[in-house]
């Protein structure tokens, strides 16, 4: 597996991830941000297996950023239940 699976170049800004404006309903609108709506500034997009394995390695990703594991989910003392 290669980092192009997971993820490929925007179709929308063709990975300028600007957009200085788009049309829709046939009028042109100015985009205020100037960022690209479909992918958000970066110039990329997830492919679906990129999606997939975002959502498989959330959890971890989350408890790396907390730096702990859950408050709600303490390990199990049965060492004190001797
Ligand atoms: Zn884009």
């Amino acid at each position: 597996m290669v980092i192009s699976d997971l993820k490929q170049t925007c179709p929308r800004c063709e990975g300028s991830g600007h957009q200085p404006g788009f049309t829709a309903l046939g009028i042109s609108q100015i985009n205020y941000d100037g960022r690209c709506p479909a992918c958000r500034g970066r110039g990329f997009t997830l492919t679906e297996l990129g999606q997939d394995v975002l959502k498989l390695l959330r959890p971890f990703i989350e408890e790396m950023i907390r730096g702990d594991r859950p408050q709600s989910a303490p390990l199990p003392r049965s060492e004190q239940s001797a």
